[in-house]
């Protein structure tokens, strides 16, 4: 209930100004946030490197309603590949973009102009791409950018969220040679007519996802912080003879770091995706909606404790 309501608040204007402008909310933004600069985010990201992990960074934007500001956030992705380049990360560099915040919710064509040059601009940059999914008004025309961009930028990924009940065709079209899908559970508020509703079914639901992306031929990218899922990839990695280089964990920045560690102490590849920028207000919202116990933190630290 308390997660609709949160859910509801992330696209409402008036609730974003209010909330963005209390400045004890920065305190709490901070554990979920790797900064707003490319400096604090490239500092985030050595440090993660230094413990052992893979990263996919985030400029933080979405739903934007402007051609101009859809082409700011591009420059912004190509700025922020210049400074990855020269760390020499490798495989363990990655970016991720939501499209809506290069512009596709005013020109699908626009998006896919935009999130060319990002792949090609992470592509110098030895780092690959891969798309976040949005509402599900947006996975049609993700998934068709995602077409267009693999043509020369096959190493593009795309997530895909186990709550829309589209979701088990979605993977079995994807899970085909030298393609790389990111399962998560999915972060938005959508209705039962196109979504699971409630942690079992979605659990369910996120299992059936799996299992088509571990027998398939992709590479699975396994996003979650639930330890059940994870025990489940473990036992469907070994039914599928994957190695450990066959598949990889994401998991967010500032969440369960401790088990990030573990994974990749293990020898797993542990990519953290790390959201940094100014406009973090609907990505901290979606986060205080997944637990109720973050939305205590944060009434603390607004009242000073
Ligand atoms: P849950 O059942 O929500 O959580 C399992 C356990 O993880 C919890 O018990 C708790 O211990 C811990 N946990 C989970 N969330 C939090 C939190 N916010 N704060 C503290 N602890 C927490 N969603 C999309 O819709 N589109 C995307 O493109 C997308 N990209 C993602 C990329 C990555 C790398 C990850 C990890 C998630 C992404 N998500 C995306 C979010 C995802 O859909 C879920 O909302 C989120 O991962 C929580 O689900 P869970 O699988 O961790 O399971």
């Amino acid at each position: 209930m308390l997660g609709h309501v949160l859910l509801a608040a992330s696209g409402s204007r008036l609730v974003r100004r209010s909330v963005s402008g209390f400045p004890l909310t920065r305190r709490v933004v901070d554990r979920f946030v790797a900064g707003e600069s490319v400096p604090e985010a490239r500092e985030a990201i050595l440090r993660l490197r230094e413990a052992g992990l893979s990263v996919t960074v985030d400029h933080l934007g979405e739903e934007t309603r402007d051609a101009g500001d859809a082409t700011a956030i591009t420059k912004a992705y190509l700025t922020l590949l210049e400074e990855l380049g020269p760390l020499e990360l490798g495989g363990a560099a990655e970016v991720s973009v939501k499209l809506s915040a290069v512009g596709q919710a005013l020109d699908e064509d626009l998006a896919l102009e935009n999130a060319r040059a990002i792949c090609a601009g992470a592509a110098a940059a030895g780092a690959t791409v891969t798309l976040d999914m949005e509402d599900h008004t947006t996975v049609d025309s993700t998934l068709r950018i995602l077409r267009e961009l693999r043509r020369d930028h096959p190493s593009t990924g795309v997530a895909v969220q186990a709550y829309l009940y589209r979701s088990e065709d979605d993977c079995r079209a994807l899970a085909h040679e030298g393609s790389r899908v990111r399962l998560v559970k999915g972060a938005y508020r959508e209705p039962a007519s196109v979504a699971h509703q409630g942690k079992a079914a979605v659990d369910k639901a996120y299992v059936r996802c799996l299992r088509i992306l571990m027998e398939g031929q992709g590479y699975p990218m396994v996003a979650t912080h639930d330890d059940r899922l994870i025990s489940i990839t473990e036992l469907l990695a070994d039914r599928h003879g994957r190695s450990r280089g066959d598949y990889e964990y994401q998991m967010l920045y500032g969440i369960r770091t401790d088990r990030q560690e573990a994974l990749a102490g293990a020898g797993h590849t542990v990519r953290v995706y790390v959201p940094y920028g100014d406009d973090w207000y609907g990505y901290f919202m979606r986060r205080l909606a997944e637990r109720p116990a973050n939305v205590a933190f944060f009434l603390r630290a607004l009242g000073g404790k």
